[in-house]
């Protein structure tokens, strides 16, 4: 871990349990729906699981709540197993669904009935409603609510052979219906789905409703702490009502905690897949979703994920974090675990004039400039090379210490260049730059005094390698998108940028880095997916430095 963490509220409730009864085991779960890719969110419920269960010798299960047949899909389980063990978490042999308790489950739902806690209701969905009553007023019981045990019981089973249709009727927990909890006010547990499920085929056509196949799939796990986001605070006591009713073995305890929203960006499956169908995105891992497999494609590490997880902690204070926060976390990962490399993204071209242009001349650059065991390489010098082309400005302002007509400059790991003439072409475009080279101003060999204030970055023309290289933006102007339904209409235009990058030799060698910081225009990352047609694409995971707090104060300050 990088940073010292205090420890949360739930750490420090585990650790009172552990300190009352010192055989209280951690036993956790990370209960994903299959109806959508993983994201940002799921990552910090992933991270608390695994880690607070790691750190006390405990376990974690992964289980599927796969009670949905008709939002759930296999490709979605995979994607989740891939996502959870890329950001290096190992659920060993507790890989479990939902659907494997359905028999228990069932069985459950009879010794509900059979205690006279459950009851078969006719109602319709609307009926259903309309009785349930407001936050104000109580509910209407049902006319069926006092079915007879051996009715409900006969009922239940027709429900689950089959004998009636969609809707026709539900098995209900027999709670209160006046209760100031909406959630206790006879909640469903079971429905009729003539669906084929994605496992159990055409084996059910009942099924489980999610609190009720939850709070006992927990239990029958032996799950210890529940964890939960916090809209699953006001079904605690239904949780905690089925877990008591139904006598289980073991008493899972439910924790709630607050969500992670990140700022400009999407964490709800369902906004998501909206973007998808839209085909605002490219899937679920275009680079710019905090999808956690677009946030791969991307480039991000795992590792920075996880280190963005525990510094974000776990609260119960709902709020929003910043982009910020993710990027440097990123960017503390890269820095000290990628190589050096020079591209230039937009490039102008230079002649050294005074430069033999048949002479190739390789200059030793540092692969890291704190990390000497990653070693140097040797880059090509030339005649003509490229430089970028902001790093040229023709009226110049006098702090601009980098190429301008008559200045000089030098270039990294090289000479100092001067630039003596500006050629344009008919629409009056930079076309290139004619300098001169000071032959004693080579890097390193200490025998010029000569001293300028701008280092710029460079590669050969004749060497350099030309790759298509995606610049990211956020993908929202909006701070909260997802706190509008119009999702169109917060989309930033302008979140990808695509641009022809000419960059070092080195990076066409067969072993070349995949991940690598370009000197001055931030880390870049081969793009797996692109790159599967064999033209090589880089992704640009980060800038260098926070560009987004400038983005942010200019915003601010109107
Ligand atoms: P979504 O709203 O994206 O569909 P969900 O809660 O419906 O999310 P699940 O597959 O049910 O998705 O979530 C699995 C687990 O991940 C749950 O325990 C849920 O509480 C947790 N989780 C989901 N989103 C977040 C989030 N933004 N922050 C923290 N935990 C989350
Ligand atoms: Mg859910």
């Amino acid at each position: 871990m990088k940073t010292e963490l205090a420890k949360d509220f739930i750490r420090q409730i585990i650790d009172e349990d552990i300190e009352n009864n010192s055989s209280r085991e951690v036993i956790t779960r990370f209960p994903p729906e299959p109806n959508g890719y993983l994201h940002l969110g799921h990552a910090k419920s992933i991270c608390l699981n695994f880690s607070v269960a790691e750190e006390k010798k405990g376990k974690t299960f992964l289980r599927f709540d796969d009670t949905n047949p008709v939002k759930e899909d296999e490709i979605y389980a995979e994607s989740i197993k891939e996502d959870v063990s890329w950001l290096g978490y190992n659920w060993e042999d507790r890989l479990t669904f939902a659907s494997d308790y359905f028999g228990d489950l069932y069985q459950a739902a009879i010794t509900l009935i059979k205690k006279g806690l459950a009851y078969v209701d006719n109602q319709n969905a609307e009926e259903m409603k309309n009785n349930r009553g407001t936050l104000t007023e109580p509910g209407k019981n049902s006319e069926f609510r006092d079915r007879a045990i051996n009715e409900n019981l006969d009922l239940f089973k027709k429900m689950k052979s089959g004998d009636f249709d969609d809707g026709e009727m539900v098995l209900r927990a027999k709670i209160d219906m006046s209760s100031p909890n909406m959630n206790l006010r006879d909640p469903v547990i079971y429905r009729i789905r003539k669906y084929n499920h994605q496992r159990t085929k055409d084996k059910w056509c009942i099924y489980p409703m999610y609190d009720f196949a939850h709070a006992l799939s927990d239990a029958f796990e032996g799950i210890t702490y529940s964890l939960c986001t916090l809209e699953f605070q006001d079904h605690r006591p239904l949780y905690n009502w089925f877990i008591e009713q139904l006598e289980t073995d073991h008493r899972p305890r439910q924790i709630e905690f607050s969500r992670l929203n990140l700022a400009y960006s999407l964490t709800s499956k369902r906004k998501l897949n909206d973007l998808i169908e839209k085909n605002i995105v490219d899937g679920w891992d275009d680079p710019r979703l905090v999808t956690i497999s677009g946030m791969r494609r991307r480039g991000y590490p795992p590792e920075s994920i996880i280190d963005f997880c525990q510094r974000v902690g776990v609260t119960k204070k709902d709020n929003i974090i910043e982009m910020a926060l993710l990027e440097n976390c990123v960017r503390e990962e890269l820095g000290n675990s990628t190589q050096r490399r020079m591209g230039v993204l937009d490039p102008i071209k230079v002649t050294i004039k005074n430069y033999d242009k048949d002479n190739i001349e390789y200059l030793e650059a540092q692969n890291h400039p704190k990390i000497p065991e990653f070693g140097s390489r040797k880059i090509p010098f030339t005649n003509e090379i490229f430089i970028e082309r902001s790093d040229f400005l023709e009226d110049a302002p006098k702090k601009f210490f980098r190429l301008k007509p008559g200045g000089e400059v030098r270039l990294r790991y090289a000479y100092i260049i001067c630039c003596e003439e500006v050629i344009k072409d008919s629409n009056g475009e930079i076309k290139e730059l004619i300098c001169t080279y000071d032959p004693d101003t080579k890097s390193g060999s200490g025998k010029s005094e000569k001293k300028v204030k701008g280092t710029i970055h460079w590669v050969s023309k004749k060497h350099a390698i030309t790759s298509e290289v995606r610049l990211y933006d956020r993908l929202f102007h909006d701070h909260n998108p997802g706190s509008s339904e119009d999702i169109q209409s917060s989309i930033n235009p302008k979140s990808l940028k695509i641009s022809k990058a000419k960059l070092e030799e080195s990076l066409g060698e067969e072993n070349a880095p995949n991940s690598f910081q370009l000197e001055r225009n931030g880390y870049f990352c081969l793009d797996a997916k692109l790159s599967k047609t064999g033209k090589r694409v880089y992704n640009r995971v980060v800038t260098l430095r926070d560009t987004w707090a400038k983005i942010e104060k200019a915003a601010l300050s109107g």
